[in-house]
Parts: structure tokens; sequence; C-alpha cells
């Protein structure tokens, strides 16, 4: 960053900065992880200067040739992990992708059949404060009272009485493996098309330990940061019959020029996901946040559903007697980093919450294992017991540094 150093001191001194905070902290931020420095290169590279509008070998601008090398590779290993008809690797962000299917697939106030938000479901999928919200009509399933997964019943129910034209199936806070086929069979007895947000499970499945949705949706989307740990980005899988409508929606629907740096930080995040490292690592995300969720449980803290399938565990805090907003703040004295998140049935607000949010493939990538987990779980419990305490919340920040300082991050960064 030597260059960064001499131009921008204050820029330079905020990246120092956070690259120490990713060190010293237990991040257990469900939706984030830590990129391998090979996305890092990429996504920093001379990449960012071109303009390459269109896709391979159709571009507005001359120059291409790397580039339309890059997405091409991106493209085709995409297809290849996720065994894909067609992929567009475009899309900036998750949101965008998502934009993209229902641009392709509904008119203004058609109905959809979503996660409700409290049970798990993401922003773009009809939240009355964004555009999915907006323009469409949204009907939303939750989770079973009582035992906190999916009634398919329910959904079924729903989408008879309904009938929407889409039907979303995945989400942001569900600890649940997702039956896809289920879905598609409830969409085949409606006339709807399916459409499944992996973003947070991509990983997962490239590391085939949650059931790809890709046999049976019409349309997936997926973010590349989370479990998939790529370069923050999103794109597009889709059957062969949309490949050139989700095309057109992406580019020049709601986009620009591509980001080409990204598109080939993704290419390499995809060549990574193929290995059996990564699945073995993928296996390991799960292993951990079980391991978690036991010995929370251990803890007296209730995990939503009892336990989980995948990186994701929600935790309710109702009888620990702290709201989500107040754990987190807690926690973060701590050096753990966690989000406030609503839980099924919520009686508290967005704001406030219940529940947090826990994952661990942050933690996996950094190399803790099922030991790891259960002293987590100990200083999760001892922060939130001592939550007046600063002097004790210090004493765990302490213990939570000599952790981490085993599990050395990006050590090539923080001597520039
Ligand atoms: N879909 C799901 C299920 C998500 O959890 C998220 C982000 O957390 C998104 C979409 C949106 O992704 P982005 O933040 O890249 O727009």
């Amino acid at each position: 960053m030597k260059n960064i150093q001499k131009i921008d001191p204050h820029v330079y001194l905020l990246i120092k900065n956070e690259i120490k905070r990713q060190q010293d902290n237990l991040e257990l931020i469900a939706s984030e992880n830590f990129t391998h420095p090979a996305v890092l290169e990429a996504q920093g590279s001379v990449l960012t200067n071109k303009y390459a509008e269109g896709y391979p070998d159709a571009r507005w601008y001359g120059g291409c040739v790397n580039v339309d090398t890059a997405e091409s590779l991106a493209i085709e290993r995409a297809k290849k992990l996720f065994n894909a008809e067609h992929v567009n690797v475009q899309a900036h962000s998750g949101t965008q992708a998502n934009m993209a299917v229902y641009f392709a697939t509904l008119k203004f106030q058609d109905t959809i059949l979503a996660m409700d938000l409290s049970c798990g479901g993401h922003l773009t999928h009809g939240h009355p404060y964004n555009f999915s919200g907006m323009f469409y009509n949204v009907v939303t399933y939750g989770v079973d009272k009582k035992s906190e997964v999916l009634d398919y019943g329910q959904i079924l129910d729903l989408a008879k009485r309904y009938k929407p034209k889409l039907i979303l199936a995945g989400a942001s806070a569900y600890p649940r493996k997702i039956d896809f086929k289920e879905f598609r069979k409830i969409c085949d007895k409606v006339g709807a098309y399916l459409f499944v947000d992996m973003a947070h499970i991509a990983g997962l499945v490239a590391g085939k330990v949650h059931p790809s949705p890709v046999p049976y949706a019409d349309f997936v989307t997926s973010t590349t940061h989370k479990t998939l740990r790529g370069p923050r980005g999103g794109f597009v899988i889709c059957k062969k019959e949309f490949a050139k409508k989700i095309d057109k929606e992406v580019f020049p629907g709601i986009q620009g020029g591509p980001l080409m740096h990204v598109i080939a930080a993704k290419a390499v995040a995809f060549r990574q996901a193929m290995s059996p490292k990564f699945r073995a690592y993928q296996r390991q995300i799960v292993k951990n946040s079980r391991e978690l969720a036991r010995a929370l449980t251990k803890y007296g803290f209730r995990i939503v559903s009892g336990g989980t399938d995948t990186h994701l565990i929600l935790v309710d805090l109702t009888e620990k007697r702290i709201t989500g907003s107040d754990a987190s703040g807690v926690l973060e004295k701590a050096g753990i980093t966690v989000n406030k998140n609503l839980i099924p049935f919520d009686k508290k607000s967005a704001a406030t919450t219940s529940g947090i949010r826990l994952g661990t493939a942050a933690l996996t990538t950094r190399g803790m294992k099922e030991n790891h987990m259960r002293q987590v779980a100990k200083f999760i419990y001892e922060a939130i017991e001592a939550s007046d305490n600063p002097k004790e919340l210090a004493k765990i920040k302490e213990k939570v540094l000599i952790l981490n300082r085993r599990f050395s991050l990006y050590p090539e960064l923080a001597k520039s």
C-alpha cells in the first residue's frame, strides 16, 4: 500500500485500521467472509480501468481482448461449478441480480410469493421500502410456529389462493436446509416461476453440503462474497430459454459497464470453489456452526429451530433478557462482531429485535475448528452475562485477541 500511504494517508490509515479490526475481532456476521488474497489481487488490478459494455465478443468498446477472456472464464467456471445452463456474471450485487430476474419475468403489480422478512427473507424479497415491495404485489410465507421450519403445506395453500406469477425461495436468516424440489412441485401446481436466491448458501451448494436449487429453479441468483468467499458481487443462473432475457435485463436494462476487475475476481473465486479443499472447507463451516449451536444451547441460549444445517445460527435472546441490538453492542465491546436479527414471530421491532444472527464462514476461513467454537460460545456467554460490566468485557476482549493471534489473517497486508 505504498502509493496510498504517500498520496492519501487518511485512507491508508483507515485501511490499516480495518485490517487490524478484522484480525483482532471474532467475525461472526453470517453474510461476511475473508476472501482469498488472490481474489483481492484480481479486484485491485488494472482491469478496473476497462470499459466493456456488452458481453464477450459483442462489446461496444475496443480493447476488450483480455476482459473478454476474464468474463468467459468466469461464466464457464460458474456453469461447471453449479451445473448451470446459462450464467450472467455481470450483476454488481445480489440486489441487482434479483432485480434482473424480477424485470425479466414480471410486470408492475404482478403477484410474488416470498419469505417473510421476520422469518428470514431478504429486503429484495418484497420489503415495502425496497423496489420489490414497491413494484409488486407481495404475499409472504413464514415458518411453522412450533418447529420454526418451512411449512410447505402453508406455502402450497398460499400459492393456490393468490396464484403468484413467481415464487421465491431462499433467505438471509434461515438456518435449515430448503427443499427446492418441494418448491418446484408447488410452482408447477400453480404455474409460477421458481426463483431461488441462494446468496447465503452458494458456497455450501458449490461444496455439495446443501442440495442445489439449479436443477429445479427457472432462475437462481447469488452473491459471490458470502459462503462462496469471492469478491463483493452477484450473478444470475437461468435455464437456456431465459438466457437472452436475463442478459438484456442486466445490460442494458439495469446496469452500464460491467466491473471487469470484480468479474476477474469472481473467476478466481469460482476456480477455487471447484477444488476438493473448498469442499472440505464447506463441510467444516457446517461442522463448526453445529458445534457453536450445541455449545450455546449448553449455556442456556435458545437456538431458533433447535439447531442448524448451514453456516447460520439464529439465537433467540428473549430468555436472556437482552435485546438483539443491545447484545450486538455488548459483544462488540468484547471483540465479537454479530448482527441483531428478527426471529420468527418477533414481538420487537427490526431496529431492536429479539435475536442475533451468527455465521461460521469467516472463522472457518481463519482455520478454526469445533474446539474453537466451544471457546467462542463461552466468550459469547460470558459477555452477555457481563453486559453491564465494562471491565469484564475488556477482559473477554483480551481472551478473544489471544485466540485470534493463533489464526493470522492476511499477514502480508498487515506488514505493508
Ligand atoms: N439476497 C440475499 C438472500 C441476501 O442475504 C443478500 C444480502 O445480504 C442479498 C440478496 C443482497 O446482496 P447485496 O448486498 O450484494 O445487494
